[in-house]
């Protein structure tokens, strides 16, 4: 698996993320609130959906950019916590992934 491969990968997803950020908070901040009240709240429940929905994107902007400086570092291919070789296979699924199978279980319990 070439690193220079995962690491345009990471950039494109990078690049999605943020232009879907950009875009949640520009709905967000939805210029001037409608004068009905029943709209008024039914907006408010739509911006919890979206920041809750921005929230999920900047955590995995978090581990997008965690995944880059890794391989600047060169572990990528290790796992962060017990230092094993992450199979190629997962990091092809899941080219953030900072963690060997056994270790995101455990943080994932
Ligand atoms: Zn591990």
């Amino acid at each position: 698996m070439d690193v220079n491969d995962i690491k345009k990968r990471l950039l494109e997803m990078k690049q999605n993320l943020s232009d879907r950020i950009s875009a949640i908070d520009r709905d967000i901040r939805h210029e001037g609130m409608s004068a009905d009240w029943s709209e008024q709240a039914s907006e408010r429940e739509n911006d919890e959906v979206l920041e809750s929905l921005g929230n999920s994107s900047e955590q995995e902007l978090l581990q997008i950019n965690f995944a880059l400086k890794r391989i600047e570092d060169g572990n990528y291919f290790q796992c962060d916590e017990c230092g094993e070789d992450i199979p190629a296979a997962r990091l092809e699924l899941l080219p953030f992934t900072a963690h060997c199978v056994n270790c995101a279980e455990k943080f994932e319990v």
